[in-house]
């Protein structure tokens, strides 16, 4: 599964330098330069991984981790803060105010990568890497790939989750309202007909061989996956 990571950091170099270190990662950045942009992003879009300086123009880092750790739709988010400061005192700090781990800068790319890794396994142990396959769709979520009848089909971010939590939860009706906790993550500030928007992206891009016909509209109720 390919990673949607949030960089906060009002430096741009330092932000280029950990888009250049973090592409070869099978990784997708989304740049945010103040506090308030972060927060703005995670209204809307998922994100599986924060890396947030400390000093910001805005907010502080800190003050952001408070919010997202007590924010019940966020809270799931690991954060790694990452800092100037080398204070021990700070580091207890951060990760009081619930910060994940704690990167001092300057870092080598090596050793922030391995951070990464360590805490994406570490709140996501089970996180299954293979193949899943149902009828003429597979999906492989190492490589963010997907074939309807062996044809490849490109999908936009959350249309790939959405057919992901579809395929790992098939046969149970889900409400748009649970599909926007499971897939969305940020329930509360995205309209549940966004949920419609992109089942109609999906259908459409899985349209081969009638696979769009294994999302099924349940009126009243929301979808189900079954064959
Ligand atoms: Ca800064």
């Amino acid at each position: 599964m390919q990673i949607r990571l949030l960089v906060v950091e009002d430096e741009q170099p330092i932000r280029e330098m950990l888009k250049m270190v973090l592409s070869y990662q099978n990784m997708i950045i989304i740049e945010a330069e103040t506090g308030n942009a972060a927060l703005e992003i995670l209204k809307t879009e998922p994100v599986d991984l924060m890396l947030l300086d400390w000093m910001l123009p805005d907010i502080s880092g800190i003050e952001i981790a408070k919010r997202i750790k007590s924010n019940s739709n966020l809270s799931k988010i690991p954060v790694i803060m990452l800092t100037a400061k080398g204070e021990e005192d700070d580091k207890i700090r951060g990760l009081e105010c619930g910060a994940d781990d704690y990167v001092t800068k300057p870092f080598s790319p090596k050793e922030l990568t391995a951070r990464i890794k360590a805490v994406l396994r570490r709140v996501n142990p089970s996180k299954d890497d293979k193949e899943i396959s149902f009828e003429n769709i597979r999906l492989d979520p190492k490589s963010h790939a997907v074939t309807v009848s062996d044809q490849n089909v490109k999908l936009g971010p959350l249309e790939f989750k959405l057919l992901h939590f579809f395929l790992t939860h098939q046969n149970k009706v889900y409400s748009r309202e649970q599909l926007l906790d499971n897939v969305w993550g940020t329930n509360v500030f995205v309209e549940e007909r966004t949920v419609d928007v992109h089942i109609r992206r999906l259908r459409k891009a899985i349209s081969v061989n009638g696979a769009d016909q294994f999302i099924k509209t349940i009126r009243g109720a929301g979808y189900i996956f079954a064959s």
